[in-house]
């Protein structure tokens, strides 16, 4: 059984919702104020998920960085692996936007895309 203060994100009011269970039951919860809030604790408590943002060297780029993310939130637990994958990944220009630059990050079933452009030098 663990206990976790949870502040949801889903609005800016931030309630604090406070969680107990185990790993994959939840126990009680209090602190939320809609459902919207109760749905964000019980997720973040079984399985947190983050969107990962970051910036990659761009190989022949007129511009060395470009700004990266997942196309959707990916387990918070995979996080590390997986910019440790980006990190030893090469890209080269051209890129344009949006464009899948890694598919399936670390088996995640997420894709890793560009948020701009790069033209080639
Ligand atoms: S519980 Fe509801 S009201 Fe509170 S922060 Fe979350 S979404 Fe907003």
């Amino acid at each position: 059984m663990r206990q976790q203060e949870i502040i949801c994100t889903v609005c800016p009011m931030g309630c604090h919702i406070r969680v107990t269970g185990s790993d994959d039951q939840i126990q009680s919860l209090e602190g939320y104020t809609c459902r919207r809030g109760e749905q964000y604790a019980r997720s973040e408590f079984v399985c947190p998920m983050r969107t990962l943002t970051t910036t990659v060297r761009v190989e022949n780029s007129t511009e060395p960085l470009l700004a990266v993310r997942t196309a959707g939130p990916i387990p918070k637990e995979k996080l590390f692996d997986c910019m440790g994958l980006i990190r030893t990944a090469v890209f080269h220009a051209p890129v344009a936007l949006h464009q899948i630059l890694i598919s399936n990050l670390g088996g995640t079933g997420v894709d890793l895309i560009s948020c701009a452009e790069r033209k080639e030098r």
